[in-house]
């Protein structure tokens, strides 16, 4: 039998199948899908409940408390409006809250980040421990209408990509981003990435899971960020 994954707020479940009819999961960008349908996988792989409470959405206008206004959530298609439907969004709320503390230690591996606070790289926004999106892209929108290029991010299982390719295409913003966000979100200061007591080049060892592509990439952006 299909393996089946917790959606909503409810009790539903669905195959993989049937979530990638979903409209909330459609008007996804389909690398945010990407990074998050495999970190499902590896939840359920870990006997963990993982799934989509709301992705792609039409932001309430007036927002609720706490809500984004029209235009300016990540959630939403862009630009929006007024094209809200094409596959832009890059965030999703995600469920049961049973999930999240796994989830936390896990995201670094599939290029994602949550609004969970404290924060190891210091992100001051609201407490959402279920709102994830692409660890490389600013955490608000900012009113943002041209829709985002992201990398394709290499997945646990997947054969890495060039890591001079995969630096090429992110900017150097991206780059800082990335690498500050993937090292506040290591389970524990450097209890997975070591950096000698000397000088020299710092060091990560890192679940390998990726063929190793996530250490080096920690590294090489280390020498260059650190420097
Ligand atoms: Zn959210």
């Amino acid at each position: 039998m299909a393996t089946t994954y917790p959606y909503g707020y409810g009790t539903t479940r669905y195959s993989m199948v049937q979530y990638e009819k979903l409209t909330t999961v459609k008007y996804l960008h389909p690398e945010m899908w990407r990074r998050f349908r495999r970190l499902m996988e590896l939840a359920a792989a870990a006997g963990v409940d993982l799934g989509v409470g709301t992705g792609w959405r039409i932001q309430p206008d007036p927002p609720p408390a706490g809500f984004a206004p029209p235009g300016n959530s990540h959630h939403e298609s862009m630009p929006s409006p007024p094209e809200p439907r094409t596959a832009t969004a890059v965030a999703i709320d995600t469920v049961p809250a049973k999930s999240w503390d796994w989830m936390e230690s896990n995201l670094y591996k599939v290029g994602l980040r949550s609004f969970r606070k404290p924060s190891g790289w210091g992100y001051g926004g609201t407490n959402e421990p279920w709102h994830v999106q692409p660890v490389e892209i600013p955490a608000a929108r900012s009113k943002r209408k041209v829709p985002y290029v992201l990398p394709v991010f290499p997945l646990p299982g997947d054969p890495p990509p060039d890591l001079g390719d995969f630096l090429m295409a992110l900017t150097a913003e991206q780059q800082q981003q990335l690498y500050d966000r993937v090292m506040g979100s290591l389970p524990g200061p450097y209890s997975t990435g070591e950096r000698p007591p000397t000088a020299g080049p710092r060091r990560f060892v890192l679940d390998d899971q990726d063929g190793g592509f996530l250490a080096a990439l920690l590294e090489r952006l280390a020498a260059k960020l650190e420097a």
